[in-house]
């Protein structure tokens, strides 16, 4: 099995990497940077994101698992304290994979430029880049649905659900259902302009495509990533055909780690 090791840069993330790749080096696993079949991270959330991207051409055949040097992660189960169990149950199998979904944008151009593509692991955030209202047009599944304004839009899926779509009031969705979510970013709503109000969850078929109607200049985030991006004639939303893996050499269901990473040690 070959494998390889990406720290969030810390010393003490550094640390934990060197000894993991030592431990699994020793028994006879190898170090691939360019082809593994599992990547480990060695930090936060933010380093398994980073490890995503840097790796998403490769996804049908590489697996993730990530360890913790800070607090406990949604993708970061593991504790720095449990290195040498987690080594030797990578050498011992390959562990139960886990698939979430992803994202796809594809970002359309009026100017003849070739349409970009992007796939998120968190979300792709939506704003006009000049810093005042974005105006757009919502269309669901080819039909129209809403002119928004506000702010921008989020749309993550079920995994970054607790991530940016929670600070907007977004829902958290168990990272079995193959679905995206589409929250609001401070959208006006008055007599004159309405928006749906409600975050909306859209099943693994419905496409998502926004048409701007003032700027065509816009502001984008994918994960930690970020584009200016003008002449935007659409961008289209949906969850992607493919998905991303993750090893599991134990349980650690999702609703235990939305516990523990929010609401802690509470009693009832
Ligand atoms: P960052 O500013 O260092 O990360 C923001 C926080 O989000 C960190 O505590 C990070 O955890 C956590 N996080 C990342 N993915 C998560 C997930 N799936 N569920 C719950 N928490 C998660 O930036 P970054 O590390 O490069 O991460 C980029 C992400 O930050 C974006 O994808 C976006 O979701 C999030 N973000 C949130 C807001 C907001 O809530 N207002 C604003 C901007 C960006 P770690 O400390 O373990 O890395
Ligand atoms: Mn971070």
């Amino acid at each position: 099995m070959k494998f390889t090791v990406i720290s969030r840069g810390d010393d003490g993330s550094n640390t934990v990497a060197e000894e993991i790749q030592h431990h699994l080096g020793n028994r006879g696993l190898i170090i691939d940077d360019k082809n593994p079949d599992i990547v480990i991270t060695v930090g936060g959330d933010g380093t398994l994101l980073h490890a995503f991207h840097r790796y998403k051409h490769i996804l049908n055949t590489v697996s993730f698992v990530g360890l913790h040097t800070g607090h406990l992660g949604f993708y970061t189960d593991w504790s720095a304290r449990e290195m040498v169990f987690l080594a030797l149950e990578i050498v011992k199998n390959p562990g139960k994979i886990v698939k979430y979904p992803l994202l796809d944008m594809v970002i359309n151009y009026n100017d003849g430029t070739k349409a970009a593509k992007y796939l998120a692991l968190n979300e792709v955030t939506i704003r006009s880049a000049v810093g005042n209202t974005m105006v757009a047009d919502i269309e669901l599944r080819k039909s129209f649905f809403e002119r928004f304004r506000g702010d921008g839009l989020c749309f993550s899926t079920p995994s970054g659900s607790t991530a940016y779509n929670k600070s907007l009031g977004g829902a958290i969705i168990h990272p079995s259902i193959s679905c995206m979510q589409m929250a609001e970013m401070a959208s006006i709503n008055n007599r004159v302009y309405r928006t749906i109000g409600s975050p909306l969850v859209l099943p693994g078929h419905h496409t998502c495509v926004l048409r701007p109607l003032q700027q065509r200049e816009f502001n984008i985030t994918v994960d930690h990533l970020h584009f200016v991006h003008a002449n935007v004639q659409s961008i289209k939303i949906a969850v992607s055909k493919e998905t991303i893996q993750f090893s599991r050499f134990r349980p650690f269901p999702f609703w235990k780690r939305v516990r523990e990473s929010f609401i802690g040690d509470k009693k009832r």
